[in-house]
This record gives C-alpha cells, structure tokens and sequence, in this order.
C-alpha cells in the first residue's frame, strides 16, 4: 500500500515518521521534519483553477439550455428536448473533454430521437 502525504482532506502524514500533522503545518510536531507545504499547496491550487472553469463552463451550458428550452416550451417535442439537453449539461459538466455545450447539444438529440422514434 502506498503512503500519500496527502490523503486526507486537513490533515497529512509526514514524510518522515508518517505521524499525522496539519495541513497547513509547515513543521512535523513529532519528528520536526519540513511538511511539504509547497506542494500540497500547488495541488491544490490547480484543482481549484480547473473547478473555476468547470463551474463557468456549466453557467454558460445551463444558460444555453434555459434559452432553448423558452423558444422550445411550446411544442411537446420542444418540452422534451430541452429538459433533456438541461440534463445532459448538468452530466457532461464532470466530464473534461466531453465539455457541457456538447453535453447539451447530445442531450437534445437524445429527446429529439426518443420522441420521433
Ligand atoms: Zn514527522
């Protein structure tokens, strides 16, 4: 099994004695070995930087989808594929490379077929 320093969401191991230290801490409080603070910090700066994108790329779809859902609120067909480009938005959002635009564009194809067929 192997050991990461950075398992758990506040606290760490050290990379030292493996004793259980603070996130933020810059010193073990066991062994006085250096925390890699550096890092953890750099981790977790680019996994948030990716979920700002994630998140405005998911306002951007949901917009998107409340517009084509108004101008197509007044047919069945209309109904359906929007509600399921919404969906496929909200499903594509995790997903990096599928992207929320084509999620929606898939979704409302998804509806689309379903009601002709
Ligand atoms: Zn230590």
């Amino acid at each position: 099994m192997t050991i990461s320093p950075y398992n758990q969401g506040n606290e760490m191991n050290c990379l030292k004695c493996n004793e259980r230290i603070a996130f933020k801490a810059k010193f073990c409080g066991h062994c006085g070995a250096a925390a890699p603070e550096r890092e953890v910090s750099g981790r977790a700066g680019e996994a948030k930087e990716y979920a700002k994108d994630v998140l405005s790329e998911g306002k951007i779809a949901a917009r998107e989808a409340a517009q084509l859902a108004k101008t197509g609120l007044k047919t069945d067909v209309g109904k359906s594929v929007a509600a399921c480009a919404a969906l496929g938005a909200v499903i594509a959002v995790p997903i990096p490379f599928v992207g929320p635009l084509l999620g929606a564009a898939v979704g409302a194809g998804i509806g689309l077929v379903r009601k002709i067929v």
